[in-house]
């Protein structure tokens, strides 16, 4: 079977170039089946193992969504740890280099929160955390949600089981309706399909099983 190319999809030639840098041709699977959807502006819930490709499955459909001139957080992504949630801000700032001038902040908690509160100050375009500490920028001011086009939660089934879902709740209600809200898990608990039903318009759902 041919792999699914990534030129295949409507993307810009800077991110399709970007991609070939990076050394990324072929799709993977959870990548060329939640792609297209997310390219479309769909809610999506899906359901694929550790070392998938899923933050590039949402991070390419959300970094060609941002408008870099305008210096508010576009895309929030809620991860369970400070070790994901780096992971996920440095793949993103590879996979956004074909965009100048794109700003993404690691947000976590367990470390000092004033140089938080002046890096969001300059402003930033993606913003990368973990709920707790997130929800604590929202409390103090610090963090403004309102011009937010795409929500990720990042391995949901795991910040449910860390005791998340009061945040994950609170902050999703401080961000426009109209947002697109991708959940990406590893497992459907019935607090995923709450979660689901309560924060996302339509999914499409995709499940992946097989590695890459
Ligand atoms: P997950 O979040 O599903 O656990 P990651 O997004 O961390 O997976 O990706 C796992 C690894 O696969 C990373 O090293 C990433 O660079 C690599 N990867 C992602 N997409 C591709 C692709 N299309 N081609 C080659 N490698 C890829
Ligand atoms: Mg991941």
């Amino acid at each position: 079977m041919t792999q699914a190319q990534f030129s295949s999809l409507n993307l810009p030639q800077s991110m399709l170039d970007n991609l070939k840098q990076i050394g990324y041709n072929d799709m993977t699977p959870i990548q060329a089946a939640s792609l297209p959807e997310i390219i479309a502006g769909q809610d999506l819930i899906a359901k694929a193992k550790t070392g998938s490709g899923k933050t590039a499955a949402f991070g390419i459909g959300a970094l060609t969504k941002l408008e870099p001139r305008n210096y508010k957080v576009q895309l929030l992504v809620l991860c369970p740890t400070r070790e994901l949630a780096t992971q996920v801000s440095k793949e993103l700032r590879r996979l956004a280099r074909f965009q100048p001038n794109v700003k993404i902040l690691a947000i976590c908690g367990g470390q000092p929160i004033g140089p938080q509160i002046g890096s969001l100050q300059h402003g930033a375009h993606v913003v990368v955390g973990t709920p707790g500490r997130i929800k604590d920028h929202l409390r103090k001011g610090t963090l403004n949600l309102s011009a937010l086009k795409t929500l990720v939660l990042d391995e949901a089934d795991r910040m449910l089981e860390m005791g998340f879902n009061p945040d994950i709740r609170d902050i999703a209600a401080q961000t426009p309706r109209d947002r697109q809200t991708l959940l990406f898990s590893a497992t459907y608990p019935d607090g995923i399909r709450d979660l689901s039903n309560d924060f996302q318009n339509n999914p499409v759902e995709v499940s992946v099983e097989a590695q890459p």
